[in-house]
């Protein structure tokens, strides 16, 4: 599966793929309950053993991790963890509704 491909130390390339890529690994360590703090140990995407960071880049903002129990690695970014605050944000934020001057722009752009 993709996202548990091999970590390596390539630049991230920026593709909308490898975004959703990334996403998808953050849900997993997160549907273990767990928080994710930039940087920090993870729980593994796979079996939910602590991981240990392997690789940490602060100027690319990804951090390699791998998991001593199933051996997994996997990638955090920070990109992906911005994406995914920005996408809670703006679910809670204000809805197109109504009829009056401003949404009928707004529908009409
Ligand atoms: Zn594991």
């Amino acid at each position: 599966m993709k996202i548990f491909r091999k970590a390596t130390n390539a630049p991230v390339v920026d593709t909308a793929a490898e975004l959703a890529d990334e996403l998808e690994t953050l849900e997993r360590v997160q549907a273990h309950n767990a928080s994710i703090h930039f940087g920090a140990p993870t729980r593994c995407p796979a079996c939910a053993s602590y991981g240990f960071v392997e690789h940490l880049d602060l100027v690319a903002g990804v951090a390699d991790n791998r998991c001593p129990s199933c051996a997994t690695s996997w990638r955090i970014t920070q990109r992906a963890l911005r994406h995914q605050a920005m996408a809670a944000r703006l679910e809670v934020g204000p809805r197109h509704e109504g009829n009056g001057i401003l949404f009928q722009n707004v529908m009409a752009a």
